[in-house]
């Protein structure tokens, strides 16, 4: 008995979504965080003086939920606190 029913393509493959290396994906994410500066500006009012909080630094704190780091920007002020990421 001959067969020439073909099986239909797979949809997830390579070929068909054109997919990003893992290691290229990751290069391409460092170089983004690398760049970012910190105190980094997150439009939250700080509680103290009302100025805008930014982000301290780029680590996210593995509590339950993750939280960050906050720093409120005016230099007379400069309440730190933590907020829910
Ligand atoms: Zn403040």
């Amino acid at each position: 008995m001959e067969h020439h029913e073909s099986f239909p393509k797979a949809i997830n493959t390579v070929e068909s979504l054109s997919l990003k290396p893992l290691n290229i994906f990751n290069s391409e994410r460092r170089k983004f965080h690398n760049h970012e500066i910190y105190p980094k500006p997150n439009g939250i009012e700080c509680p103290m003086c009302g100025n805008e909080m930014g982000d301290s630094d780029n680590i996210t704190l593995t509590s339950i939920p993750p939280q960050r780091k906050i720093e409120c920007l005016n230099k007379d002020c400069k309440h730190i606190n933590y907020r829910i990421v």
